[in-house]
């Protein structure tokens, strides 16, 4: 029985890849990458000549019985993706869950990947997160993710492409409000920048942004609802919100969602106290 190797290959700067990543591509049998053309580039600058077979988004379901028969005659595969590590954002799933039920190893091979470096520089809390990757284009599921990172209390990672930065900007600002965020440009290239503001700065800094983005955002600090607010009376809660800018109808949304009550009955109680 043959092995699957996930290798991690550069983001950017090709020296980025480890010697244990160059022996692997150098020991197995076949390559099975997600564009075989740009892995072809990097195996020349590392003057290596394997036999590459495509493993793409669009054939990954067709491609893993192939690969799976290969590793059962005993040959070694190594799946690299176009960028990174494989399975984060890119293919590789698939044929890893294949090779678990069949009992083949899967061996990971570190090294670059995007959303850990974006990570690891951006000065926010490393000790929690959460990584969502690219955010949903279909308005319901992106509404959802919406409303999780609204109240996540962890830094959220996200990555995006720079002509779509903008409009999730616009759609992040609804939610987090004045948490702050970093923007990782161009990691481990020439021009690598770290991007850092308020979410109205940033929408301010980026027209025509170019190249490859991650995009980080503050842990929320005012969630772990339940306990958090129970110091705080109605009027003091209200002006929490307020006081960063949201309007009367969102606070009141915000309010009844905290204190796990319905709309209404925060009304009730404003408009009990006639200050409504
Ligand atoms: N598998 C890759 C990894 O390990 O990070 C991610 C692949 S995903 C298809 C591509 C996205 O990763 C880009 O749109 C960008 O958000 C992020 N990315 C990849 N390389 C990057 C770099 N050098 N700088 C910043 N972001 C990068």
């Amino acid at each position: 029985m043959g092995e699957l190797y996930i290798v991690a290959t550069p983001i950017g700067n090709l020296e980025d890849i480890t010697l244990r990543a160059i022996n692997i591509l150098k020991k197995v049998d076949l390559i099975a990458a997600e564009d075989t053309r740009h892995t072809l580039k990097l195996l020349n600058h590392l003057e290596i000549s394997k036999p590459l077979i495509s493993y793409h988004r669009h054939n990954e379901e067709l491609r893993v019985d192939l690969l799976i028969e290969k590793l059962e005659e005993g040959q070694n595969i190594a799946l690299v993706s176009d960028a990174g590590t494989p399975g984060i954002c890119d293919p590789g799933q698939e044929i890893i869950k294949k090779c678990i039920e069949k009992e083949i190893k899967v061996i990971p091979i570190p090294g670059a990947c995007a959303m850990i470096n974006a990570l690891i520089c951006s000065g926010l809390d490393t000790n929690e997160f959460t990584f969502i990757g690219f955010l949903p284009l279909n308005k319901k599921l992106r509404k959802n993710k919406l409303e999780e990172i609204e109240k996540s209390n962890k830094t959220i990672i996200l990555y995006e492409a720079p002509h779509k930065l903008k409009n999730t900007l616009k759609d992040l600002k609804e939610v987090i409000k004045d948490r702050k965020i970093v923007l990782a440009r161009e990691i481990t290239k020439i021009h690598e920048e770290f991007i850092r503001g308020s979410i109205d700065e940033l929408i301010n800094k980026i027209d025509n942004i170019k190249g490859e983005i991650v995009l980080l955002i503050e842990k929320n600090t005012i969630s772990n609802k339940e306990n958090k607010f129970d110091h705080l009376t109605l009027e003091e809660h209200y002006k929490l919100y307020e006081d960063k800018g949201y309007n009367k109808k969102e606070i009141i949304k915000k309010l009844a969602k905290d204190r796990n009550v319905n709309k209404n009955e925060i009304y009730q109680k404003f408009i009990n106290k006639k200050e409504f």
